[in-house]
């Protein structure tokens, strides 16, 4: 039978024109998008698509859309076999990461992707990271989906979602998943790495939709003043922050520094120790440096 995709357009280079005034690149309609890709009326794939009313650049992504691209899938998910995502390649790590855990129990593909190059240039890479994305999106085996997980597709490899970022702004290979194996290469054929896949699973699918926004991020560096440690700790309303670590998650043993985390934490915030590295861990009292911790 014929797998059913859906795809959700919600910006990003990927859908992006030049504009005749300025130069910019900037979203334009979804319906374009087709247009450029008339390979997508050959697959043998039942294809069907929304696009977001005012499509953006994923620099401008918030959790408010995250939260309706979930209820979409919620809306889709008994209808369709997979789904595309046409996203920015600036946060689309976040919103992968974002959504594997607001999608519990999935066990369909949630494929996102986008392109480095606009679909109407070309050397765009968009044409091959779409048409690639809805084939693996629509694959099955003994008629059930190989991939249940969110992922990104890009440049040939697939890799799960909540383990990638962005680490090259030149390249098409724009994404990197330090920490985890690729999910599948696409060649002559695609090749899954059937072990690295997560299981599907047999339970309902549970969206979760109310996100916590008072979170933020503390960046460490050498030099870093009590008064900007204290204004992101200290900012009003913030439950939790990811304190970003020097390499195996250690940082100054400096009084103040400790100090106020330790303030923090005593207020009730949470605090997680994640390191600044883009591959390995964070073990905690594994030096001096971390003890404290
Ligand atoms: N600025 C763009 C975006 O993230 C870049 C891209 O699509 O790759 O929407």
């Amino acid at each position: 039978m014929q797998s059913k995709v859906l795809l959700i357009y919600t910006g990003g280079t990927i859908g992006m024109m030049q504009d005749a005034k300025t130069g910019q690149l900037k979203p334009f309609d979804f319906k374009h998008l087709t247009e450029q890709i008339p390979e997508l009326n050959k697959f043998d794939v039942e294809l069907s698509a929304v696009s977001f009313d005012k499509p953006i650049d994923s620099s401008d992504m918030q959790p408010q859309v995250w939260i309706d691209i979930a209820k979409l899938i919620e809306k889709n998910y008994s209808k369709v076999d997979g789904f595309v995502i046409l996203h920015g390649s600036d946060t689309m790590s976040f919103t992968a990461s974002a959504l594997s855990f607001m999608l519990e129990n999935l066990n369909k593909p949630v494929i996102l992707t986008g392109s480095q190059l606009p679909i109407g240039t070309i050397r765009t890479d968009g044409k091959e990271n779409l048409i690639t994305a809805i084939e693996i999106a629509a694959a099955k085996e003994n008629g059930k989906p190989i991939v249940t997980e969110v992922c990104i597709y890009f440049e040939y490899q697939l890799y799960r979602g909540n383990r990638t970022h962005k680490y090259n702004a030149e390249h098409f290979q724009a994404f990197q998943s330090a920490n985890y194996p690729v999910l599948a290469e696409a060649g002559v054929h695609i090749k899954y790495n059937t072990a690295a896949l997560s299981k599907p699973s047999t339970k309902k699918l549970k969206i979760h939709s109310s996100l916590n926004p008072n979170i933020a991020i503390l960046k460490i560096f050498p030099g870093i003043t009590p008064q900007v440690v204290d204004a992101i700790l200290n900012a009003k309303n913030t439950t939790a922050i990811i304190l970003e670590t020097f390499g195996s998650g250690n940082a100054s043993t400096q009084k103040w520094f400790v100090e106020a985390l330790k303030k923090a934490i005593d207020k009730g915030k949470i605090i997680y120790n994640v390191t600044q590295c883009n591959a390995g861990a964070v073990e905690q009292g594994k030096y001096a440096t971390s003890a404290a911790f």
